[in-house]
């Protein structure tokens, strides 16, 4: 079987052709990375206009490295939530057309669980499952006790962990998103001022970031009234040090209390060396009975493969949707 995924739910537009819901055909990733920076954030108006311009050379091009015919294709799988609305709406109308002009099922699906499929290119999924999903708009534990099988058990509070790292690389004058650079700068400097570690004390599954987040602001805005520079190096290893202990435990302690087959790191978030490090060794110790499954690194940001992945499933179990199918900007499982 032959799915093309469409992904258009922040900044990139990607279209993949995915087969039998493992092997890569073609994942074209049209990054809007350049025209927001500037602003320090995504814009949105912005973005659902680079999605217009380039979505229907993404869809021609992934066709064409694929070399694939558009009659060969057995359904189209398109990102509905969550994410902006307006950049949702063009892959959704995007994906529409397309399944209606060439009479091929549409598959709606959720960009969380796309980030969690981007596992079973690396090996195949095994259930329970449970997946640390880490992005640019969420953090959360999630429990599959099979296929295609959501259950949120644990989530962050406040920010996203990949909302911290970009909100922090302001405050050290990086540019965004700064999430790949703090991560470089954590490997050159120590934990030498030791932030919070949110709830880990207590006992659930959910996370906080903006504690961490105020205690970094404030220390770098105190120094800077002293007149004292403090090292980006430490600054970034600390910040870093905090995030990393908390979701590993968080997750360690999810995984007793939810024993699985095998744990899944995803989100964009999950590209980072720290994190990808210490879970792999501390699942390792306390885990002996999990296999840890992470992404390659060019999986874990937001790709049209792993949309194609979630589809396939999806269309496994006859969970289709007809041309009235609408952008869920706040979609949940
Ligand atoms: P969501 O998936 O929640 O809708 P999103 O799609 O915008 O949000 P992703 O594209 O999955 O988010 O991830 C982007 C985030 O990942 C950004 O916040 C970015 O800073 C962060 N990120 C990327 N690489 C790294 C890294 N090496 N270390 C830490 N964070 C990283
Ligand atoms: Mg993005
Ligand atoms: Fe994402």
């Amino acid at each position: 079987e032959l799915i093309l995924g469409i992904e258009s739910s922040c900044d990139e537009t990607s279209v993949a052709i995915v087969k039998d819901g493992q092997t890569i055909l073609s994942n074209i990733v049209a990054s809007q990375i350049k025209s927001h920076k500037r602003f320090g954030g995504v814009v949105p108006e912005v973005a659902s206009r680079h999605h217009v311009e380039q979505i229907t050379l993404c869809i021609d091009e992934a066709l064409q490295e694929a070399q694939i015919d558009k009659k060969d294709l057995t359904a189209v799988a398109v990102t509905y939530g969550p994410g902006l609305v307006g950049a949702l709406l063009i892959g959704v109308q995007a994906a529409k057309a397309f399944a209606w002009a060439n009479q091929l099922p549409l598959i709606p699906v959720n960009h969380i669980a796309g980030h969690i499929y981007a596992a079973c290119f690396e090996e195949e999924l095994q259930f329970p499952l449970l997946a640390l999903v880490v992005s640019g708009g969420h953090t959360e534990l999630v429990y599959m006790k099979e296929d295609a099988s959501y259950e949120i058990i644990g989530e962050t509070r406040d920010d996203a962990a990949g909302e911290a790292y970009d909100k922090v690389g302001r405050v050290l004058n990086l540019s965004y998103p700064s999430g790949k650079e703090i991560d470089q700068l954590a490997h050159l400097g120590k934990d030498h001022y030791h932030f919070p570690r949110a709830m880990l004390q207590e006992d659930n599954f959910d996370f906080s970031f903006s504690g961490l987040k105020s205690a970094f602001i404030n220390l770098v805005h105190n120094a800077q009234q002293r007149q004292e520079t403090l090292s980006q190096e430490d600054l970034a290893a600390s910040f870093q040090a905090s995030v990393v202990e908390v979701l590993v435990k968080k997750t360690i302690h999810a995984a007793k209390a939810y024993p699985v087959k095998q744990l899944v790191l995803a989100g964009g978030v999950a590209a980072n060396q720290g994190l990808r490090e210490t879970m792999k060794q501390k699942v390792a110790e306390q885990l002996p009975h999990s296999t840890l499954i992470i992404p390659s690194l060019r999986l874990c940001g937001d790709n049209a493969a792993m949309i194609a992945a979630a589809g396939q499933t999806e269309f496994n179990k006859h969970n289709l949707a007809d041309l009235s199918l609408n952008a869920c900007p706040g979609l949940s499982f």
